[in-house]
């Protein structure tokens, strides 16, 4: 199944549900979010429903790399000099949508450790 239909980021992905689209290809969406985190905080998405990165890892390591291409062109159109890729998966690690997502987050200072 490419996409699912109970999925938010597949409603995203199909325009049923409105969002700030910032780069679309075939393999890839980002958005802005809805909840920003830092005065730059995009979700970098595959147009396939899976569920975190490591099920897209195993499903096609292009459009795993594809992702992070996309974070770097649009790090560069902002001219971020610096800027932290996140994969939050499961749970306990702060996931609450199982589409596979990548935040990229810039514009600020980034703390280490995040918490
Ligand atoms: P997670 O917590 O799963 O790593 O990240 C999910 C992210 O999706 C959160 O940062 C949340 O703010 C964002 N989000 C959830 N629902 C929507 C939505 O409908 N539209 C947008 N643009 N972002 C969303
Ligand atoms: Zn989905």
């Amino acid at each position: 199944m490419a996409l699912d239909p109970d999925c938010i980021f597949c409603k995203i992905i199909d325009e049923k549900i409105p969002a700030e689209i910032v780069h679309r290809s075939e393999n890839v969406v980002a958005f802005n979010d809805l909840n920003p985190q830092a005065p730059i905080h995009v979700l970098i998405i595959p147009t396939v429903h899976t569920e975190n990165a490591a099920s897209l890892a195993k499903m096609s390591p292009t459009i795993t790399a594809d992702l992070f291409n996309a974070a770097a062109q649009i790090a560069a159109e902002r001219e971020l000099t610096g800027y932290r890729t996140v994969f939050n998966t499961g749970a306990d690690a702060g996931q609450s949508v199982f589409h596979a997502h990548l935040h990229l987050l810039g514009g600020r200072g980034l703390a280490w450790p995040p918490g």
